[in-house]
Formats: C-alpha cells, structure tokens, sequence
C-alpha cells in the first residue's frame, strides 16, 4: 500500500510538520494482532517510547492492545489514552520513587526490574500502600543485536537488567519481599533488528535460563516477555510498510520453549508506527557550496535527530516535483 499524500492538504499547513498515515497505522497493527493471535498466549504492548502522540495512542487502545512504557510520563499517557492499567508494564533502569508510586496507584499489570535497589524501591512503596506489585525480573541475556551500536540493549557492558551472576541473588531478595509477586522473566536486546537470528539467539538464552530455574530451584514463572525490536525497512518504506510480523511470531513459536501455560508477552514499538509517519519539511534555500549543491530544509535535528545521532538512514522523496533533482 503505497502512502497517497495528500499533497493539497499540505499547502494550508505550517512546514515543518509530522504526517501520520492513520490508515496505514490500523492496517500495521490489526496485522501484528491477527499474526500474534495465531499462537496460543501471545501477547503485544507497544512500546510507547517508539512514539506517544495521543492520535497514535488511541488507536493502540482502539485495537486492544497493551502498553510498554519506559517512564513515568509514558505510564501517565497510556492511561490517558484510555489503555488499561491491567495491560500496562513499566521497565527502565532508573525509575523514581514519583514514578512507581503513580504506577503502583493506578495498579498496572507488572513492573520489569532492572536492579537490586530498585525492587527495594518498590517494596517500600508498596508497602506504605498496603498493596502488592507483580513484577518480573529483565535480564540481560547477554546477547548482542545487529544493529546500530547505540541501540544495542542485551550486551554485558549494557546497563540493562539483572545479569545471570545476581539472578539468584534478586531472585531470593523478591521472595522475601511482602509486597513483591515475582510473575515472570523480562528481556529486551535491541531495536532495528532485521536478522531473525538475533531473536532465534535470545530464544536459546531463555530455554537455557529457564531450564536452570526449573532445575535448580523448581521455579517456574507464568509469564515471559521479549521486549521488542523488530526493524523496518527505512531503504523502500512503501514497498515494504507492513513489517513481517508472520515470520516474527513463527520465529519465536518455533524456537522459543513455553512451560505449560506460560504467557507470551512482546514489546514491540518501531515495527508498529514508524512506517506511518512522515517528516514533511520544505527547502527554503538551495546553497552552492565549493563541491556541493544544498537543498536547505526547514526541519532539523530538533525535528529528526536519528541521522545526527547515529547515522541512521531515511528516505527522502520530492513530493511537489517529479523532476531529478541534481544536487
Ligand atoms: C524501546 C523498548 C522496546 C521497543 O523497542 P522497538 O525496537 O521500538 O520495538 C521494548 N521494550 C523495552 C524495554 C524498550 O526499552
């Protein structure tokens, strides 16, 4: 489905703006739901990071799916989104004490541990509330993601998560917490992932790990999560705008071992909404440079900061002129 812009439209509006493709954006989500929903105990919350515009977030809602957030504000706009607290989970290394207390409050599904301090955090709070807090442990699986280095999650020498050596420790630490559930196991690698071996990757890591649990200490937890990750195709957004949740979803009920009755969760973010938006800026000047001709723009790194940040890739069209622009 190619995206029609709406090029007469645009003349009316302030340049630089964001175009979101609303068609296209409940076509990318009814996909990733019908594929989820071939595989018994799947389930998906978009990561709320990848983009929080509340127009995004009510058709997340509308479509039934839950939400991953990363911050106390992301909780706050999921909620208000109309998204229900029971689908809401909340990871990030440096969750303040604000920050779980309206999480606790307003009794989301499950916080996602990164540190020993942190489930000492939320014990306190929970307990000057009386109530109890499900979470599950992230782990860092050591695994790494062929993707932009600043965007690699699942490493050692990444601050992400509990690794293999303190498992034990926080393990025990939960269970001696009144107020702490410990319902599951949490990991996320990366994002822009194109290669399924990555995830084929972080599947082996998790059947080893929960062999360990079951066999070292009988433990088996309802739910595990996988985070999110999968790429999209910046090089042809419109050939390739639905991404392939088939493949993905196979390649995780093929490799990955469920207990009985273990639940599926996935965090997926860019997968779902990148391909819907567009940048729409205009070039104000066209500057001759010594060896370069430059289309200046009105949009910049305030607008878009991927390219500057880290080289990322993304496709520029002229959308008023068919004419080869020799620059
Ligand atoms: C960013 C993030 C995601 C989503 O990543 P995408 O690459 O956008 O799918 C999922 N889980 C956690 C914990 C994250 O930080």
């Amino acid at each position: 489905m190619k995206t029609q812009f709406p090029i007469a439209a645009f003349q009316n509006i302030e340049t630089p703006f964001y175009y979101y493709d609303m068609d296209l954006l409940r076509e990318t989500l009814a996909t990733a739901l019908r594929e989820a929903a071939k595989y018994e105990g799947f389930h998906i919350h978009y990561a709320v990071k990848a983009n929080f515009n509340p127009m995004l977030l009510a058709a997340v809602k509308e479509q039934g799916m839950g939400a991953d957030c990363v911050s106390g504000g992301e909780v706050k706009a999921a909620i208000n989104a109309g998204i229900p607290a029971e689908k809401v989970v909340f990871a990030g290394v440096g969750k303040t004490d604000r920050e779980i207390a309206y999480a606790l409050d307003a009794g989301i599904f499950c916080f996602n541990i990164e540190s020993m301090p942190e489930v000492e955090a939320i014990e306190r709070l929970a307990a000057e509330r009386n109530v109890s807090a499900q979470v599950a442990i992230r782990v860092n699986p050591n695994v790494g993601a062929h993707t932009h280095a600043n965007i690699t999650t699942g490493l050692a020498e990444n601050k992400f998560g509990v690794n293999y050596e303190q498992l034990d420790e926080v393990i025990d630490f939960i269970e001696t917490c009144p107020h702490l559930k410990l319902i599951g196991l949490h990991f996320h690698i990366g994002s822009q992932i194109l290669v399924m071996d990555d995830f084929i990757a972080l599947c082996g890591r998790i059947n080893e790990l929960q062999t360990l649990l079951r066999e070292g200490r009988g433990l088996v937890l309802p739910h595990i999560n996988v985070g999110g990750g999968l790429g999209i195709r910046y090089d042809e957004p419109d050939e390739f705008d639905v991404p392939d949740f088939a493949l993905y979803f196979a390649t995780y009920a093929k490799h990955l071992l469920l207990q009985k009755g273990q639940q599926l969760h996935f965090e997926l973010g860019r997968s779902l909404v990148a391909q819907c938006g567009t940048l729409i800026t205009k070039v104000t000047y066209v500057k001759h440079g010594s060896c370069k001709r430059f289309a200046i723009v009105d949009a910049g790194m305030n607008d878009l900061v991927r390219p500057a940040m880290y080289g990322a890739y993304h496709k520029i069209e002229n959308l008023t002129s068919d004419k080869e622009c020799e620059l």
